[in-house]
């Protein structure tokens, strides 16, 4: 992966910032108290976190992936919700910056960019997730509109979100069943409800539901690239970046977990001594041990 520009160096350092000052102080209330975090997210879209993965022109700083894996890593430091509050969001960026037709990036990538528009992406089912070409949500050609019926499950952020990549099959009859997989690009509307926040064990504050679409008409320029049928491929590539993320969050928990307790070993005293002191093998006697 090459190096970060200067630019991106700053980037990563104003959100390494953030989260030491306004993110760590209050995270363990928050994620207890299961509270929506409206004022990080508003922090987020000043420091223009809704915004990396926009590319020029609709965007200001379109960063390369090692810098966006540092800034979710940062993120996900402070506070894992967090990073997955803006997951979703740059995985529609880069399926819209990359297969949308020009009005659908001029429509919604500079707003994405600000995260005045937030996104999210629903591939889920209450049947499944990993297999994805077994979807039963459907979009039917009715007049100038889709009419879109089905069912989605654990869509974060959907309540909050303006904009949905939905992954549903134009074509139910197609084989292979991958032909007849589209992506819309649904706005919130009538016969579309959040209908539930599911319950979660951790990774609280932003919400995860069910979406319910019943009869939902999406006009058919909401098709995302304006070809029917190639949906399946678009999403696999959009989850390249979706995988990268929440990896890179798995890297920021581990490295919170990692620094907190050595700041304990280090504070804690047991017997006179701090504990970091008592254990059995330490660095001088690994080495006796390795020589
Ligand atoms: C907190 C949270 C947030 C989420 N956010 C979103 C979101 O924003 N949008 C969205 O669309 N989805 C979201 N998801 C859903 C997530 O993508 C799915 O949970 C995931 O794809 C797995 O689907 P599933 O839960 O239906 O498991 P299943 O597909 O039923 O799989 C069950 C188990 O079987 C294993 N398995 C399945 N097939 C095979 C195979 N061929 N070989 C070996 N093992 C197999 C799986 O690895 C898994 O362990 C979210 C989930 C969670 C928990």
């Amino acid at each position: 992966m090459p190096e970060l520009s200067e630019e991106e160096h700053a980037i990563v350092e104003v959100v390494a910032d953030f989260v030491d000052r306004e993110v760590r102080p209050v995270a363990r209330d928050l994620e207890h108290a299961n509270t929506y975090p409206e004022h990080l997210i508003d922090r987020m879209k000043e420091l223009g976190v809704f915004g990396l993965a926009v590319p020029e022109p609709y965007g200001e700083v379109a960063v390369s992936k090692r810098c966006y894996v540092l800034v979710t890593e940062e993120l996900a430091r402070g506070w894992m919700s967090l990073a997955g509050a803006f997951g979703g969001h740059t995985v529609v960026s880069h399926l819209i910056g990359v297969f949308g037709t020009e009005e659908q990036k001029r429509r919604y990538l500079p707003r994405m960019a600000t995260g005045e528009l937030r996104a999210t992406m629903a591939l889920t089912e209450p049947s499944g997730g990993s297999d994805l070409q077994a979807i039963t949500t459907t979009a039917r050609r009715d007049g100038d509109h889709y009419v879109v019926d089905g069912a989605k499950i654990w869509i974060t952020n959907a309540r909050r979100a303006g904009l949905i990549a939905l992954l549903c099959k134009t074509d139910p009859e197609a084989i292979p069943r991958h032909r007849g997989i589209s992506i819309l690009l649904v706005e919130p509307g009538p016969g579309l409800t959040v209908s539930r926040d599911l319950p979660k064990l951790g990774y609280k504050g932003v919400e995860s539901c069910e979406l319910a679409f019943d009869g939902h008409r999406a006009p058919l320029d909401a098709l995302l690239g304006g070809v029917e049928g190639t949906g399946f491929a678009q999403m696999m590539r959009g989850l390249e970046v979706g995988r990268i993320q929440v990896a890179a969050r798995a890297l920021g928990v581990g490295r919170a977990a990692l620094e907190d307790s050595l700041r304990y070993a280090q504070e804690r005293e047991a017997f006179g001594r701090p504990i970091w002191q008592h254990q059995k093998i330490h660095r001088g006697y690994y080495f006796c041990l390795a020589a």
